[in-house]
């Protein structure tokens, strides 16, 4: 398996967790610079009652804490769902070099669609993305998860 889909791979691991804990299933992983794992993290919304608890901010947080550096420059960051504006917000802030993402998020996407915030003039850095890296496993996550939701 080539080394961006085994990392997919673990951010699909996230996901899952995250739906069994009841959470909205997204997963993310950052790679620093060398290569190795820095941070794993899936959504905790719910859990923490903290609706800025999404997969990217708390493993950008924790990798942060990691390298106790406010920048991830370097790194790369996956992730099985679109980033929301906010969450792309705090990846160009974070200077992350390289964004890989799995399903694309017609409703609440912020990067190839919606604000599409590392297109601004006002995004300070814009990282190389990736997308549709696994996406139909993120996407078939997503789809079950909010089947059962509804009781279907
Ligand atoms: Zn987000």
């Amino acid at each position: 398996m080539s080394p961006f889909k085994s990392h997919m791979q673990t951010a699909l691991l996230e996901a899952r967790a995250a739906a069994e804990r009841g959470e909205v299933p997204v997963g993310a992983l950052i790679l620093g610079a060398d290569g190795t794992v820095l941070a794993q993290a899936g959504n905790r919304t719910r859990e923490l009652c903290d609706p800025t608890a999404h997969a990217e901010i708390l493993a950008i947080r924790a990798a942060c804490a990691a390298l106790g550096s406010e920048r991830l420059t370097g790194c790369a960051l996956y992730v099985t769902l679109e980033p929301c504006a906010m969450c792309a917000a705090a990846i160009s802030a974070a200077r992350i070099a390289r964004v890989y993402y799995g399903a694309s998020d017609p409703k609440s996407g912020g990067v190839a669609q919606g604000a599409r915030v590392f297109d601004r003039a006002q995004s300070h850095h814009r990282p190389d993305v990736y997308d549709g890296i696994a996406g139909a496993e993120a996407e078939e996550l997503l789809r079950e998860f909010f089947a059962e939701r509804r009781g279907t």
